[in-house]
C-alpha cells in the first residue's frame, strides 16, 4: 500500500483517520472498532464488509499525538459508565 493514497482514506462512517494493518491487510478504524480489508491490494471501504475488532484490537488503538482524534469530536469511545456499580447487594 503507498502511503499517500493511505492517507486519503478515511472511514466511511466517522471520515476518522484508518490504521494500516500490513500482517492482517486491513484497514482498522479504532472509532468505530472496524477493520477494512484490503483485497488485491485494494482497500474495500465498505461497511458491511468491514470486520469488527476485538476488545483486544481495540484497545491498541493510535495514541493521541498521532493527531487521531482530531479529525471528529465524536466520543463513541467515552462512555458514562453510570449503571456499573449500582449493582451493590443490599444485604
Ligand atoms: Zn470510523
Amino acid at each position: 500500500m503507498d502511503k499517500e493514497l493511505l492517507a486519503l482514506l478515511v472511514c466511511p462512517l466517522c471520515q476518522g483517520k484508518l490504521k494500516y494493518d500490513r500482517d492482517q491487510a486491513e484497514l482498522r478504524c479504532h472509532f468505530d472498532g472496524l477493520a477494512y480489508p484490503i483485497r488485491d491490494d485494494i482497500p474495500v471501504m465498505l461497511e458491511e464488509e468491514a470486520r469488527v475488532m476485538s476488545v483486544d484490537e481495540k484497545l491498541n488503538k493510535p495514541s493521541l499525538q498521532d493527531g487521531g482524534l482530531s479529525a471528529m469530536g465524536q466520543g463513541s469511545e467515552q462512555k458514562d459508565g453510570q449503571e456499573a456499580g449500582s449493582h451493590k447487594p443490599t444485604a
